[in-house]
């Protein structure tokens, strides 16, 4: 099988390709699913927090991020397939949205961060639709006006970059009321990328 197990997460221990694929099929679906990244330091958050580890396990996609996890994989005598991180496919996952038109929404980090990384897109990705951008240091009372701005900017794919584990939290807690397609939780790829 292509799933693996470490610490009670399922991921995908699969390569690029077939990742892709995986994320090109719930773009098609109706119902929305969510996309989580997991390294070491995620499998020790999840080990003590219960929430995080019930959103992980919940997700329709986790993928291995890092060395910690293909050493975690050959300590327990199995092997990784490919070293999936966000970082790495973002500049695949716009490609693929371009083509597939559909439509993306930033939030998280920094207001100028984020402003950033959306000037950043639509240089090197002019095809690629950015319908809407939200900082990440909202108050907690406007969460449901932001997921209003969201739901209204008719966006797919939801980019989430709160942090490990507010912001698989932040999703799961509040993916029934939102109308993306594609929800990724991606840590610190809006600060990696905006510079
Ligand atoms: N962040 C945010 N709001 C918060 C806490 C963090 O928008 O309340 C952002 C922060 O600015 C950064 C990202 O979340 O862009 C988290 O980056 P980090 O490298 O800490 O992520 P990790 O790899 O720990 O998930």
């Amino acid at each position: 099988s292509n799933k693996s197990l470490l610490l009670g997460i399922p991921f995908a221990n699969i390569n690029r390709h077939r990742a892709l694929d995986i994320v090109t099929k719930t773009l098609d679906q109706r119902s929305s699913s969510n996309l989580f990244f997991i390294n070491a330091h995620c499998l020790n958050t999840a080990y003590s927090n219960s929430e995080y580890k019930k959103a992980l396990q919940k997700a329709s996609i986790v993928l291995p991020d890092g060395s910690g996890v293909s050493y975690a994989c050959k300590i327990l005598g199995g092997h990784l397939t490919e070293n999936l991180n966000g970082t790495d496919l973002f500049p695949y996952l716009c490609t693929l949205f371009s083509k597939k038109n559909k439509s993306i929404y930033l939030l998280g980090a920094k207001p100028g961060t984020v402003d950033q990384l959306e000037a950043l897109i639509k240089l090197q990705f002019p095809a690629l639709k950015v319908v809407g951008t939200q900082h990440g240091y909202f108050p907690p009372s406007e969460t449901n006006k932001i997921i209003d701005q969201i739901n209204h900017s008719g966006a797919d794919v939801l980019l989430v970059a709160l942090g490990v584990p507010k912001q698989e939290i932040w999703i799961s807690q509040h993916q029934h009321k939102l109308s993306t397609t594609l929800n990724i939780a991606v840590g610190g790829l809006f600060d990696f990328y905006a510079k």
